[in-house]
């Protein structure tokens, strides 16, 4: 059987019990202006102001927590262009367990310290040319310890979820949500917490343009593999879906959106003025669908995840000013 057959919205549900008391319930937030400029009611979950500035404390925590006390002990390793590294970082200090997290050469060195900061092992690599994954394999072998992976595992799928699960909890049905994709986490959890809580809701994922191996894979029925996309959007650089979110994603996704960096600096600067918060270019994906009007959602009822803030000061400032 399929792995991704036995995930349902109840695997969401345990995922937010594990993580009761440990992750934050992010704030909903709304502005009347953006409301205005979108045609709609807009819903921001606030996953910039979760533990480690991003939704990955809650896949990560909630990864750890289903491991046995056995494969605990012996450790954890992750590959992450950065969020999860912290993610995995924080939970396995949480867990009193050993970290070591394989980052590439050229990550934002804001998330590299944040990394030391929790205690974990840090091994660069260099993004375009060596293999994460493999990397990652070695190092577990050697430690007996278990991978961490960034998306592609149940547990990661439902613990990502449990941010569409209180949004929805917390405003009710929304018409529609849009969700940051990389290699499709996040994606696949907001769908299983919709399945549970919103069955009515269509559901976009919505990636850079540079790296829309989403886009392709949804709309084609096979997963495709791209070259190591450039964009601004450093959470969501993968080169393609595992299989697990790809079945996930093409049984319950509406779409894969994909708009242009440019889009990106301009929901940064809305989200930064309007609502007062600092996100990451990641995180502005799914409003920089809406203002491009990539679907209709005219007097809807909107969700949007703010996926995380984690960006350097000087970047930052360079976005809010160009
Ligand atoms: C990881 C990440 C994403 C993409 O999540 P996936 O589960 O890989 O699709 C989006 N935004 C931020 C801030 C992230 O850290």
């Amino acid at each position: 059987m399929d792995e991704w057959m036995d995930l349902n919205a109840q695997a969401v549900q345990q995922a937010a019990q594990r993580l009761a008391g440990q992750a934050v319930r992010t704030p909903v937030l709304r502005s009347a202006a953006i409301d205005a400029q979108v045609g709609a009611e807009v819903f921001f979950k606030c996953e910039n102001l979760q533990r480690v500035g991003a939704f990955k404390f809650r896949g990560a925590y909630n990864a750890i927590a289903a491991l046995d006390e056995a494969q605990r002990a012996r450790g954890v390793v992750a590959f992450s262009s950065g969020n999860h590294a912290q993610a995995v970082a924080l939970a396995a200090q949480i867990f009193g367990i050993a970290a070591t997290i394989v980052m590439p050469a050229d990550a934002p060195a804001i998330k590299k310290n944040n990394v030391l900061g929790y205690g974990a092992r840090v091994v660069n690599y260099q993004r375009l040319s060596e293999d994460r994954e493999a990397i990652a394999q070695a190092l577990a072998r050697e430690q007996g310890a278990t991978i961490i992976p960034p998306f592609a595992h149940p547990d990661v799928i439902a613990g990502q979820g449990t941010a569409a699960d209180e949004l929805f909890s917390e405003v009710g049905e929304l018409d529609a949500l849009f969700v940051p994709l990389g290699g499709g986490g996040l994606l696949s959890g907001s769908l299983l917490a919709q399945q549970g809580r919103a069955p009515e809701c269509a559901v976009y994922g919505v990636e850079p343009e540079a790296g829309d191996d989403g886009q392709q894979s949804f709309r084609s029925g096979v997963i495709h593999t791209i070259e190591p996309p450039q964009s601004i959007a450093d959470g969501a650089l993968t080169q393609a879906l595992a299989p697990i979110t790809f079945a996930l994603i093409r049984r319950y996704a509406r779409d894969v959106l994909t708009v242009p960096d440019s889009a990106l600096i301009q929901a940064l600067q809305l989200v930064a003025t309007e609502l007062k918060l600092v996100i990451e270019p990641t995180a502005a994906l799914g409003l920089a669908a809406l203002l491009q009007g990539r679907v209709p959602v005219s007097g809807q009822r909107v969700g949007v995840i703010l996926s995380g803030g984690n960006v350097d000061p000087a970047a930052f400032a360079h976005y809010l000013t160009h």
